[in-house]
């Protein structure tokens, strides 16, 4: 393990682990007065802002198992598995996630400049908590591996969100997601909203996945939404009701109706918690309707 920085010069230490076992030790020997570091993208700009650097900083760029990105078959099922050290800059680029998962790709299209994504990873986007990728995520049904220490367990990214610090004791090695065969059926959408057009901040991110049936029924939902002053969510309920709809439906109200009672984002300095809901639901009955000429 390298260690840059002098105590006596410097207080402050760069720590360079190369495997997860000597990463989870440092995490542990200095806890507080510490933090994970990975593409660095976010906590920079955290500091700047004032917020204390801690004294130990673990840089996690030298273990090789957070870098590899594969498809894998188990029960015959296969999944995209990705190194939370991935450059949102390869989730872009690589053909291998424009051909399995192009909604994460829209996702990440939606992320800072180039070259904020060139080092920024999908790890860290996602253990800030508030990441643009996370809505995306949550439609395809992702899983995350994380390891506790001890083992390397997985846990549905929709568990992992209920908890606000979900990743106090462990580290996030990889994200895996079920990839299914193109369908004309299934129609995805992922739409941010920001201050403005270019790198800025979400006010609100909306993904979603609609399976439609042959006789032009609603069959499976998935709503997600996410933005920097709320915790994601799926949108439970919104979904149980939008199931067995047939299209085009006439149920537009009781949408509307649904989206505001489950989906309660604060107010905050720029838009109002009316606003956020206001464009949600609009966004999403948009795309129910854009199904019926489908
Ligand atoms: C100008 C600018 C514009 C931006 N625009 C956007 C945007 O539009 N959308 C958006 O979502 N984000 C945006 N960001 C934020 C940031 O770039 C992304 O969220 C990025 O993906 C964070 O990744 P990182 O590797 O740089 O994380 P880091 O800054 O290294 O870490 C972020 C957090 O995740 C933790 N962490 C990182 N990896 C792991 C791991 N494997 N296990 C456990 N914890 C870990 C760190 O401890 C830290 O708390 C922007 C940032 C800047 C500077």
């Amino acid at each position: 393990m390298i260690r840059k920085g002098d105590e006596t010069l410097n207080k402050q230490a760069v720590w360079f682990p190369d495997t997860l076992e000597k990463t989870y030790k440092l995490k542990r020997q200095y806890y507080y007065n510490s933090c994970l570091i990975a593409g660095g993208t976010l906590l920079q700009t955290e500091w700047e802002k004032g917020i204390q650097c801690p004294e130990n900083i673990i840089s996690i760029e030298n273990i090789k198992e957070l870098k590899e990105i594969e498809l894998v078959t188990k029960y015959g099922q296969s999944f995209i598995q990705i190194g939370a050290l991935t450059t949102l800059d390869c989730c872009r680029n690589n053909p291998i996630f424009l051909e399995n998962v192009p909604i994460l790709v829209e996702a990440v299209r939606n992320i800072a400049s180039p070259a904020i994504r060139n080092r920024a990873t999908i790890g860290g986007n996602v253990a800030n908590g508030y990441g643009d990728v996370i809505p995306a995520l949550l439609v395809l049904d992702a899983s995350l591996l994380l390891y506790d220490g001890d083992k390397i367990k997985v846990k549905k990214l929709t568990e992992c969100i209920k908890e606000k610090n979900f990743l106090l004791n462990s580290i996030l090695v990889s994200i895996t997601i079920p990839v299914q065969k193109k369908n004309t059926r299934e129609n995805y959408f992922y739409q941010k909203i920001g201050l403005r057009e270019n790198f800025c901040q979400s006010i609100v991110s909306i993904c979603g996945y609609f399976k439609t049936g042959k006789k032009k029924v609603i069959e499976k939902v998935h709503l997600a939404v996410s933005g920097s002053s709320f915790l994601p969510q799926r949108l439970n309920r919104t979904e149980e009701l939008i199931k067995e709809l047939l299209l085009p439906p006439c149920q537009f109200n009781e949408i509307a109706q649904s989206i505001k009672k489950e989906f309660n984002p604060p107010s905050d300095h720029f838009s109002s918690s009316n606003y956020k809901q206001d464009i949600t639901i609009n966004i999403i009955v948009s795309e129910i309707a854009k199904l019926s000429s489908k």
